[in-house]
């Protein structure tokens, strides 16, 4: 090839995903993998019965491009049940393959070249990479141990003139940070000053321990202006069925629509019909699932602790972030490379998730989404550390 395609050259620099890397050495050493973010336990068996019997009853083909309409029904009655929001489910609400899907579909539908995003940092790898394929570049707010805040004052002085968008992440993913009303507020504040749009990733919203999960189009001034996404993958347990969504006023679902049609069009009709019996699951369901990721998140943070590493608190999501350093090693991507040859573990080197690795030298991220049995054979392993 004698040109770099522009796309190559925009994703210069962002190699191959930290996850991809990590599972590939899990696998090589047959490693206890507490790296990649996917649960070692089935989904729910009502919603694995769902979608077995909408294979058998035929639903293979196609759904609408926007998600079928009972899902996308499904998806306005959680909102409102969990949220208090209130999305119309013809013209806000649009199925995609996975939040992964619904968040590039936005960035290339929100953004253009030059044009800036604001992003908080350590943050999930495809935010990054979304709007540098748009042809955007970052700008980021760091949040800083132990509770991962910020400083308000960080958040204004990333914003420029070319700032289009706030992508913001609640629960957090690598730190297991639950954003308070206090700091939505502020970012709520923000976006309505320099009118801006905010992008929320919310797939964690229902793995949250301590503290409340607040959705940031709730906030005054933010409904019209605010693309909420999130997913099937993490309440349900099922990260390979791809089912995520974007709820979003008409205009900014417009766009995004246009961007994702050509995209995948439309994905696992059968898996649609499931999370509709899934997103209405009672109460007891969304609360067992909490108890239980509790007490996992609880194992694992007390055992990480003990092996001498500082761990720091997570009240939601599913993983544990923790300082390597006080234990003797400095560098968290030659820890996380040398784990599983070593002692047989995989977990995920937080640098990767900074503009500056430097930033995040040391700090490591471990998933708690496994059988305790799992948990247990890791901290087991971990500890044969020299
Ligand atoms: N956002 C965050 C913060 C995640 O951790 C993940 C990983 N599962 C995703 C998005 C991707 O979700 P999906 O599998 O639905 O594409
Ligand atoms: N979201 C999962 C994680 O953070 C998996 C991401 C991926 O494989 N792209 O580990």
């Amino acid at each position: 090839m004698s040109r770099t395609p522009h796309l190559t050259a925009r994703l210069q620099g962002l190699g191959t995903t930290i996850f991809t890397e990590m599972s590939q050495l899990a696998m090589a050493h047959d490693a206890v993998n507490l790296g990649q973010g996917f649960p070692d336990f089935d989904a729910p068996p009502a919603v694995a019965d769902a979608a077995v019997a909408a294979i058998r009853e035929g639903h293979n083909q196609y759904a609408p491009g926007t998600g079928l309409p009972s899902l996308r029904a499904a998806v306005a009655v959680h909102q409102r049940r969990f949220h208090g929001l209130d999305f119309d489910p013809d013209t806000e609400v649009t199925v995609t393959a996975g939040a992964t899907e619904a968040m590039c579909a936005t960035l290339q539908a929100l953004l253009d070249t030059g044009d800036e995003v604001v992003l908080f940092e350590p943050f999930y790898d495809a935010y990054r990479a979304g709007a540098r394929m748009a042809g955007a570049t970052e700008r980021v707010v760091t949040l800083r141990p132990p509770d991962f805040s910020f400083a308000a004052a960080d958040l204004e002085a990333a914003v420029t003139p070319r700032t289009r968008l706030v992508v913001l992440n609640t629960p957090h993913n690598p730190t297991g940070k639950v954003f308070t009303r206090t700091e939505l507020e502020a970012v709520a504040r923000v976006c309505v000053d320099h009118d801006l749009v905010a992008v929320t990733d919310e797939v964690y919203g229902h793995l949250v321990y301590d503290g409340e999960h607040v959705a940031l189009a709730g906030l005054p001034g933010m409904r019209e202006r605010t693309v909420t996404i999130s997913s099937a993958a993490k309440t349900f347990s099922v990260t390979g069925w791809k089912i995520g969504w974007v709820c979003a006023p008409p205009a900014l679902t417009d766009a995004v629509r246009a961007a994702k049609q050509w995209m995948t069009f439309t994905n696992g009709t059968p898996f649609q019909h499931a999370i509709v019996v899934a997103l209405g699951l009672p109460e007891e369901f969304f609360a067992e699932l909490r108890a239980g990721y509790r007490a996992r998140r609880d194992r694992l943070h007390a055992g990480l602790h003990a092996l001498g590493f500082a761990a720091f608190p997570a009240a939601g999501a599913y993983y544990v972030t923790a300082d390597v350093r006080p234990a003797g090693h400095d560098d968290d991507m030659a820890f996380c490379r040398m784990l599983p040859g070593e002692v047989g573990v995989a977990a995920v080197p937080c640098s990767a998730f900074y503009t500056d690795p430097a930033r995040g030298r040391g700090l490591v991220r471990f998933a708690f989404c496994k059988t305790d049995a799992l948990i247990d054979e890791g901290l087991t392993r971990l500890g044969r550390l020299a």
